[in-house]
């Protein structure tokens, strides 16, 4: 493979790119985005080596997708359509079920691996994008089968390179587990934000009293809407049970508050302690 086409350079595109270039010096790395903004400041940190349109997709070795998954939705049969017989196209979105289905009846169907991988932060844009972000980090790639052999062979030898672990999953259950694992944290941080703000309208005065339990609570909140709300809206139906679960356990630790029944509070978070052990290793 030589000619790669990041189709996004922000955090995940750009993260991409840098260490797939460092793994595979020979290769060219040609960033499309909607701003040329964006692709000169791409440039200009060195995560990528030229500018492209979607017109030069027909050169293309591999394609990776990394733009807001609503985005990805819509182009991503225009990308397959482009794309030479011999090419792979993945793409990096935080939600598979509406991605896979858009393309089920694709005629370059086999040439497309659906991936999501499980890193990131909560920065976004070129500027965040950082080497050895995927390292020791899972990679979950759905419907595997409708891939092309040499093209799944092509695709994981190049993530496992850069230090990922494949893991195999179908897009329902991805979008459901991934609600629960990520989609409702960020609800949670996003949400805590807003408490906190709306009630301490003196913005100073939360700074200087908030400890590093809320900075790393609230970290997510940081995180781009423009990202998340796509998300959210293809991911309703897990997100919103996800949510009911949530508000019920909320409500009742607020009941056992008002009951003053601290002996169960204190049980509730003793049992929830058991997150250390699940949790060793992966943080
Ligand atoms: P990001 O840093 O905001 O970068 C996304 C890039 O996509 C931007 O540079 C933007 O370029 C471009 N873009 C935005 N809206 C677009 C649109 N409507 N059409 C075409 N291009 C558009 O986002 P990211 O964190 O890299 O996320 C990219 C993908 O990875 C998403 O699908 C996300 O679900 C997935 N993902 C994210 C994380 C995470 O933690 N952030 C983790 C795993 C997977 P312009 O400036 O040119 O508009």
């Amino acid at each position: 493979m030589k000619n790669v086409y990041c189709i996004g350079v922000g955090l995940i595109g750009g993260s991409l790119a840098i260490d797939i270039k460092k793994h595979n010096p020979e290769m060219v790395i040609h960033g499309i985005s909607r701003k040329d903004a964006t692709l000169n400041k791409a440039l200009e940190l060195k995560l990528i080596d030229k500018k492209a349109t979607l017109d030069d997709l027909e050169n293309a070795d591999l394609v990776i997708i990394s733009i807001p998954v609503d985005a990805t939705v819509k182009l991503l049969p225009i990308i397959l359509d482009k794309v030479p017989e011999t090419g792979l196209v993945v793409d990096a979105g935080s939600t598979k079920e509406a991605i896979c289905k858009v393309v089920e009846d694709h005629p370059k169907r086999r040439n497309f691996l659906a991936m999501h991988p499980i890193a990131g932060t909560e920065h976004s844009g070129p500027t965040a994008a950082i080497s050895g972000l995927f390292y020791n980090k899972t990679n979950i790639v759905c419907e595997v089968e409708k891939t092309t052999f040499k093209l799944q062979e092509k695709a994981l030898k190049l993530f496992t390179d850069i230090g990922m672990r494949i893991r195999y999953m179908n897009p329902k259950d991805h979008d459901k587990h991934i609600a629960y694992v990520s989609h409702l944290s960020h609800i949670s941080s996003f949400m805590l934000g807003k408490t906190v703000i709306d009630k301490e309208r003196n913005e100073r005065d939360i700074f200087d009293m908030a400890g590093s339990g809320f900075a790393s609570t609230v970290r997510l909140a940081k995180s781009s809407p423009a990202m998340w709300s796509p998300i959210f809206e293809q991911n309703k139906t897990n997100v919103v049970e996800s949510l009911e679960e949530y508000i019920n356990n909320l409500t009742h630790f607020k009941d056992l508050m008002k009951s003053d029944n601290f002996t169960e509070i204190f049980n509730e978070m003793k049992n929830t302690n058991h997150i250390k052990d699940i949790l060793k290793g992966l943080i």
